[in-house]
């Protein structure tokens, strides 16, 4: 069974190297985060997601979480990690320090989410959860809602949950019909949620939950949707907690994998109707969502990066030790890591996940620039290059995920498709990553029409010739590597120029036809993004080595960026001849002849 090391080394090279925390160091507030401060951060989040949470990932999975005469009862030591995991103040690390956060950096925060994802994706899901109730807290609510409910959330003292999807409204929540009538200084809210993460379980004193829902007079459609609180138990004016709130878990579904998390089917005021507070203005809701979506679809982007890393770790550790038969050129049997196939397949997990990884992180800090640079300017530019970007990570790092776990299977050979192995609970497990927070569809729609389309390629266009400036500098470095590179980079954008200008101007007269390639042009730019990361990586080791730093390190790196440019980045090439070229056949067959 495997274990999960966090790759600290690697982690701290992204986010020192790639992503600039010495720039994100210089933002008002964000003073000290600092190399050395990130690096203690990143050695003591690894241990504890290491040692506490990752042995509890297997657990989750084989027990599963239980309903039990209407109580969610989580895997066996879940509920003990947890508590030590607040205790350790692992709670909202990114979150103000004013509501009991830690204030750090999206860039600091997001490899430690990313280590609780390797360790224990099910695990992770609760104080993600919780982490978006906070910030539609944080952005929204009124200063009362604010003093009631942030700082337990804060802490992790209690856990929220994001109450969106009902059976008829899910990639379209235009289609919620949950209600809200208003009474006094509050709602009473009455409807079914199904699908929800960590919708109700015994870990916290208290369930937080954020609920879309209507207004009797509310406008039809996604402009009539508001925004509740409806907590599990009310809270008293002194804080304690009051009675029981009309909202109930009337079942569990039985799922492919994250077994560990329970995904409830959650029954609002089956009796009087369940007492909410409106976040913000009435029928904003969707709105509210959407400002927190950027944050969200990152995690989400990050899942995959995180499962990806935990799948290549066991298969790498299983090529070391499984010996099987002569592998080619070789004089005796050995491990099967000799064999050229395994190692491609080793490489090809490794390369991707890197290149994952980078690209996240590199968005993680533009989002905290975003946020704070002084200058207005810069500001707007860096929230263009997060909105351009968030759909990429997400949906490109999720697709990613499914091929890399699918290869941790295949290089455990038939012991991969055993369950006890372990390798098929991280494909499992991933499945779902390209389906909530907005199908891998969804995410390619918002790409080309709002991201793309609709300012007319601006952003993309900018990111193309900052890509070009730094191809330019791998061009020329001596080596073959950094040729391959170099050469593999300039083609692949040429291409992307040419498909996104192809797609700008088909939505102009044919919609369906522009949109019947949105998925494969996500896919392009996240290969196009991912290799441009590997080639700055490439680049900066280049100078590393030269100064005898790190050698096996910064070799390995480039090694990386050339497997990813010969073997990944031509791939784009395919996904651009569809988005170019695959429309018609897309859409040419009458919905009976399928
Ligand atoms: C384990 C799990 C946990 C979840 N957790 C939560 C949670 O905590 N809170 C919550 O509110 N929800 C949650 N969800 C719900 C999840 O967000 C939805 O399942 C997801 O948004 C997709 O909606 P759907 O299942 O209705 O699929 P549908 O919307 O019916 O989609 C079916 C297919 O049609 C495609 N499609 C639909 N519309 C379009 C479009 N406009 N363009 C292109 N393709 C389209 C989709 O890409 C997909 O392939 C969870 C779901 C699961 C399975």
């Amino acid at each position: 069974m495997s274990n999960y090391t966090a790759p600290v080394r690697d982690m701290l090279f992204v986010m020192n190297e790639l992503a600039g925390l010495d720039a994100v160091g210089t933002l008002p507030g964000y003073e000290e985060a600092r190399a050395d401060l990130a690096e203690a951060i990143l050695e003591e989040a690894g241990r504890f997601a290491g040692e506490v949470i990752a042995p509890l990932n297997v657990i989750g999975d084989r027990e599963g979480s239980r309903l039990i005469d209407g109580k969610v009862v989580p895997p066996t030591g879940f509920a003990d990690a947890y508590r030590q995991f607040v205790d350790g103040g692992w709670g909202a690390v990114a979150s103000e320090i004013d509501h009991g956060g830690q204030g750090l950096p999206q860039l600091l925060a997001k490899p430690v989410t990313e280590m609780w994802n390797s360790a224990n994706l099910s695990f992770a899901l609760c104080p993600m959860l919780t982490q978006g109730a906070l910030e539609a807290l944080e952005h929204h609510g009124s200063d009362e809602l604010k003093a009631v409910y942030l700082s337990k959330l804060a802490t992790g003292e209690w856990t929220g949950t994001m109450n969106l999807t009902e059976p008829q409204a899910g990639s379209d929540l235009a289609a919620v019909r949950t209600k809200a009538v208003p009474e006094g200084d509050h709602y009473r809210i009455s409807g079914n949620k199904i699908f929800i993460t960590w919708g109700e379980h015994d870990m916290t004193d208290n369930i937080v939950h954020l609920v879309l829902a209507r207004l009797p007079d509310a406008p039809e459609g996604v402009k009539g949707i508001s925004l509740f609180v409806v907590p599990k138990y009310l809270v008293n004016a002194d804080g304690s907690l009051g009675l029981r709130n009309d909202v109930q878990c009337v079942s569990l579904e039985h799922k492919m994998g994250i077994h560990g998390s329970p995904t409830a089917v959650l029954a609002f005021g089956e009796k009087d109707g369940a007492i909410g507070y409106l976040v913000g203005e009435p029928n904003r809701g969707l709105e509210y969502m959407f400002t927190m979506m950027n944050h969200a679809r990152l995690g989400v982007g990050l899942e995959g990066v995180a499962i990806s890393e935990r799948a290549y770790q066991q298969a790498r550790d299983y090529a070391r030790d499984r010996v099987q038969g002569k592998a080619i050129g070789q004089r005796a049997v050995g491990a099967i890591i000799k064999h050229p196939d395994v190692r491609r397949m080793l490489m090809l997990m490794k390369s991707q996940t890197e290149a994952m990884r980078a690209l996240a992180y590199v968005t993680a800090a533009y989002m905290d620039q975003a946020a704070r640079h002084p200058d207005p300017v810069q500001r707007a530019y860096y929230q263009a290059r997060v909105d351009l970007l968030t759909p990429v990570v997400k949906g490109w790092s999720t697709e990613t995920a499914q091929e890399v776990t699918s290869l941790g299977v295949q290089v455990h050979g038939g012991m991969g498709f055993i369950e006890e192995t372990g390798a098929a609970q991280h494909m499992r497990d991933a499945r779902i990553i390209t389906i909530y927070e907005g199908t891998t569809g969804i995410q390619a729609n918002d790409l080309l029409g709002r991201k793309t389309v609709r300012e007319e390629g601006k952003t993309l266009r900018a990111l193309i010739e900052e890509i070009r400036a730094d191809v330019a500098r791998v061009a020329e470095l001596e080596g073959e590597a950094f040729r391959q590179i170099a050469v593999g980079l300039e083609e692949a954008l040429r291409v992307l120029e040419a498909t996104a200008s192809h797609l700008i101007a088909t939505a102009a007269n044919d919609m369906p036809l522009a949109f019947s390639g949105a998925v494969p042009y996500l896919m392009q730019l996240g290969i196009v993004c991912g290799g441009w990361q590997m080639a700055r990586a490439a680049c900066i080791a280049k100078a590393r080595l030269d100064a005898g730093d790190d050698v096996a390190f910064h070799q390995a790196k480039i090694v990386s960026a050339q497997f990813y440019a010969t073997h990944v980045l031509p791939r784009a090439q395919a996904h651009a001849h569809a988005a170019l070229h695959g429309g018609q056949a897309t859409l040419a067959l009458d919905e009976s002849a399928f």
